[in-house]
């Protein structure tokens, strides 16, 4: 179990998203490999928001000064808009496959 640097939750490895920092910018690390010390922080703009207010990513990673996460922001962003679209995509094809497959096939035999 790891905490979240925003809102302190714990949550498992795999639920958070590691930010390493490079050069005075926040990196998502994706995969888990980037060198150095990194921060955990559930991919949620909530979480960002909180961690941004305490200055938490610049505490956990002992780096002084302010840090750029808009790149960790841009990440998150992309998630939210990713999911939003295939829920809508999924809803929408089956409300169609369930009208296509009513009518004509069963009273034409063939
Ligand atoms: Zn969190």
């Amino acid at each position: 179990m790891r905490t979240c640097v925003g809102c302190r939750g714990k949550a498992a490895k795999s639920d958070l998203l590691r930010v390493v920092e490079v050069e005075g910018v926040l990196v998502p690390d994706l995969r888990g490999r980037l060198p150095g010390r990194g921060a955990s922080v559930h991919p949620a703009r909530r979480c960002l928001d909180l961690a941004e207010r305490r200055r938490a990513f610049s505490r956990a990673l002992r780096v002084p000064g302010p840090l750029d996460d808009s790149r960790v922001r841009a990440y998150v962003g992309g998630l939210a808009e990713q999911r939003s679209t295939d829920q809508h995509s999924t809803r929408r094809d089956s409300t169609e496959s369930a009208f296509r497959t009513v009518p004509e096939s069963r009273s034409r035999p063939r």
